[in-house]
């Protein structure tokens, strides 16, 4: 069975990429690597340097994928609110585009990568899919609004889709100008031998969810469940203190963070119900918090010292 990534290049992509190729997939990537890194894409992998908003008949017609991972988007939230066009284009058009070319070449089942985002400020806790969608920033309504375009092409057309709304994502690879930079924020600092800054007092949460468990639920979103959409959690509630703490302790060394004000617009809780999630994918996130953290900051010091040598 052959797969197509699109923004197989970028962070959490790339881990898809190899989710799929572990799980003997054929897989083929389309990026236009305007935030991915081909260096990030595995030799196998029949790669494309293509962007999601041109005609795509060409690429789906020498390929023939049998199932479409979504990840190409527009992923900043505060770079949304400089330009909600491109958001628009990148996150709503580019979808539309993706969709007319799954159908014209009947893909079997689109999976898509969707946020937390979509929420906007949650009115209870833990968030589950019928939260209402309230969202606060272009990228959640954008995000927002490619989901609606995929369920209405679904039902119009022999088209199925899994829509994952995915926590704050963390892992190898990631930019730290990414949706949930945090992470790879502060251990950047730690390696620099600088102190992090905390906007806030610490205490506000997030659902942290590593990498690699978002890729596993993504290959088993291509054959599990039915045009559904789920939560992509860990169901955890961790503060940004404790994120600290836990750095301190795998580096050894002690953390003083900087605190500075909290910033405008900031969610002050987050934790996503993934119990539906643990029952349509017959999957559940396997890294603990501490093995997670533990994995990420290893490849940054391997990068780290593999940029001091040049
Ligand atoms: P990323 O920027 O690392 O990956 C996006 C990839 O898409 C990049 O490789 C980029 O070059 C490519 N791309 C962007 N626009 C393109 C276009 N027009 N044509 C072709 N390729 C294009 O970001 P990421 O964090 O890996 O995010 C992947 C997906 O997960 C996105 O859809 C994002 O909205 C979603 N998401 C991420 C998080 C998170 O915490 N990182 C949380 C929720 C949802």
């Amino acid at each position: 069975m052959k797969v197509l990534v699109t923004g197989g290049a970028g962070f959490i992509g790339s881990h898809i990429v190899e989710a799929l190729i572990e799980s003997r997939y054929d897989v083929v990537v389309v990026d236009n690597l305007v935030t991915g890194h081909e260096k990030n894409l595995p030799p196998a992998v029949r790669f494309y340097k293509q962007d999601v908003r041109m005609n795509l008949d060409d690429l789906f017609a020498a390929e023939n994928p049998d199932y479409v991972i979504h990840q190409a988007a527009q992923v900043s939230v505060s770079h949304s609110f400089i330009d909600p066009l491109y958001d628009c284009e990148e996150n709503i058009l580019a979808t539309l585009n993706i969709l007319q070319a799954c159908v014209r070449h009947n893909v079997k089942k689109v999976v898509f990568a969707s946020t937390a985002a979509v929420y906007g400020n949650p009115v209870y806790l833990p968030v589950d899919e019928a939260h209402p969608l309230l969202p606060i920033s272009f990228y959640g309504l954008t995000k927002g609004h490619a989901e609606k375009c995929i369920q209405i092409y679904a039902d119009t057309h022999q088209l199925d889709y899994s829509i994952l709304r995915y926590a704050n994502v963390y892992g190898p690879r990631q930019d730290a100008r990414g949706e949930a930079g945090v992470i790879s924020i502060f251990i950047e600092k730690l390696i620099q031998g600088e102190e992090p800054i905390i906007f806030g007092d610490g205490k506000q949460t997030r659902d942290f969810i590593f990498v690699k468990d978002v890729a596993r639920a993504n290959v088993a979103a291509l054959t599990n469940g039915s045009k559904e959409i789920l939560n992509i959690g860990t169901g955890k509630e961790v503060s940004i203190q404790e994120i600290i703490n836990k750095l301190a302790m795998i580096i050894e060394k002690p953390v003083q963070p900087l605190l500075r004000p909290a910033r405008e617009g900031d969610i002050r809780s987050s934790v996503l119900q993934n119990e539906r999630a643990q029952l349509m994918l017959s999957w559940s996130p396997g890294h603990s918090l501490e093995e997670g953290l533990r994995e990420t900051v290893r490849f940054y010091q391997q990068a780290s010292l593999a940029g001091s040598r040049g």
